[in-house]
């Protein structure tokens, strides 16, 4: 590897990337695609700061320090705060290209691309196809299949997975030591390194996972469907808490098939069977997706519990 990413895991991504760059082959537009946390928006920082910085990406000259801080005059980030991108900024977005640049490559970061509708995707099309010279579009997106198939045939598309633990491990031990608590914040970031880093750093997060975790196992394994309503109530009124119980709820389930296929005549066999739970992780990624979108979160995650009962 040639530039110093500072990235976890993706080798495969990265030297493609680092290939595209020593052969003058950078593509106008990429689109990272893969689950969240995962990294991709970390690699797009890092690629625009190789493409910023004179040195590529030594990390503390003025450009590197700019992107790292989001504040570079030529590198643009569209940040997912939760909201859908209209129409109207995106022909924003699509004026900015226009204007004229301080160095030499302007880089315009889209986390989380999806959140375009399709008709501001559509609006899209045209600059993704022929952006002004020198503009180069980095799109992320946790869900591929809401981007457009117009959109990804305009991109260059590189798919990215979740990280070993291993690497993982590894990675954790270089940046913060040997902690007691790191097998089990591996276990909890199922291969999400800006997780695992979180919930290192943060003991508050690494306690309320663990809490939240064990209260789906004990709930999970009754029939009551009152308590599930009152508990998806509570934390639905709570930031954050939604995706850590989606998060918990796929970490737990993965556990069951896990089980499942160490153990076919397992305690929880006439509870669960492989059927549901494969349906139980279908209708996860469709209410992650619904409620990244803002959709009526109480009725998602209700419609969710409902799934867990048995007859
Ligand atoms: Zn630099």
């Amino acid at each position: 590897m040639v530039h110093n990413w500072d990235i976890v895991g993706h080798q495969q991504q990265l030297l493609g990337l680092e290939k595209d760059l020593r052969d003058g082959n950078v593509a106008h537009a990429y689109l990272f695609s893969g689950p969240k946390q995962s990294g991709k928006f970390r690699v797009a920082r890092a690629f625009a700061g190789i493409l910023q910085c004179p040195n590529g990406f030594c990390g503390v000259c003025k450009d590197c320090r700019a992107v790292l801080a989001g504040t570079h005059p030529d590198t643009l980030f569209v940040k997912d705060e939760g909201e859908s991108i209209k129409i109207d900024e995106v022909r924003e977005l699509i004026r900015k290209t226009h204007l004229t640049r301080q160095g030499k490559v302007r880089v315009i970061l889209i986390e989380n691309v999806e959140r375009m509708p399709p008709e501001a995707q559509n609006s899209f099309l045209k600059t993704l196809e022929e952006p002004p010279e020198g503009t180069l579009f980095l799109l992320t997106t946790n869900h591929i299949d809401q981007v457009l198939l117009t959109v990804q045939s305009r991109v260059r598309h590189i798919p990215f997975s979740t990280v070993d633990d291993a690497v993982l491990r590894q990675y954790l031990v270089k940046e913060f030591g040997e902690r007691p608590e790191m097998d089990e914040a591996i276990v909890m970031a199922q291969g999400r390194p800006g997780l695992a880093i979180t919930l290192i750093r943060e003991p508050v997060a690494f306690d309320r996972h663990k809490a939240l975790y064990n209260q789906i196992e004990t709930f999970l394994k009754r029939n009551d469907l009152v308590q599930k309503f009152q508990f998806v109530e509570a934390i639905e009124q709570e930031d954050g808490e939604v995706e850590l119980f989606l998060d918990s709820l796929t970490r737990y389930l993965r556990k069951l098939v896990f089980e499942y296929m160490k153990m076919p005549r397992h305690a929880l066999t006439g509870r669960f069977s492989l059927e549901d739970l494969v349906n139980l992780f279908e209708f996860l990624e469709k209410s992650r997706y619904l409620i990244d979108r803002n959709v009526n979160r109480k009725l998602v995650l209700e419609n969710l519990m409902l799934l867990t009962e048995k007859n």
